[in-house]
């Protein structure tokens, strides 16, 4: 059994556990979070199965499609609950998907996808840990924190 944490339970929103421990904040870096939101933040929480991990707690926030792509490049190990009236009503793992189109912006500036052009960046996966992309178009592969800086 983890430990649980001793954060206050939340009534509705959205837990991000199981983020790589160091994680935390560049996570919460890319969610759009009104400054009006209650976050709570376990940073270096014991965990069974990671050793350390982090954990985020949103309340009255539910991740769009995009926000979770993101979680999933920067912590590919993240699990997400949905917690509504104090009761998890969904719980899922984010998934690193094999191609990246459109989040990520390719660092070469001569590259196609940084001239205007009606083209959509697009990367392959070619390492999950650490991430590693490859653009489709120029081959300039990035390294996670080229990924970080451009999200
Ligand atoms: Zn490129």
């Amino acid at each position: 059994m983890e430990r649980t944490l001793k954060i206050s339970k939340i009534k509705d929103g959205t837990v991000i556990d199981h983020i790589p421990s160091g994680k935390a904040v560049k996570v919460l870096n890319i969610l759009k979070i009104s400054e009006n939101t209650s976050v709570s933040i376990g940073i270096r929480v014991p965990s069974n199965m990671m050793g350390f991990k982090d954990v985020i707690k949103i309340e009255n926030k539910f991740l769009e499609k995009i926000e979770l792509d993101k979680i999933s490049l920067i912590a590919p190990s993240a699990t997400i609950s949905i917690i509504k009236d104090y009761d998890i009503t969904e719980k899922f793992k984010v998934d690193l998907p094999e191609s990246v189109i459109g989040i990520v912006r390719c660092t070469n500036q001569n590259c196609i996808t940084n001239a205007g052009e009606p083209v959509s960046p697009e990367f392959k996966v070619i390492s999950a840990n650490p991430l590693a992309l490859k653009c489709i178009y120029c081959k300039r592969e990035m390294s996670e924190s080229d990924v970080i800086n451009s999200l």
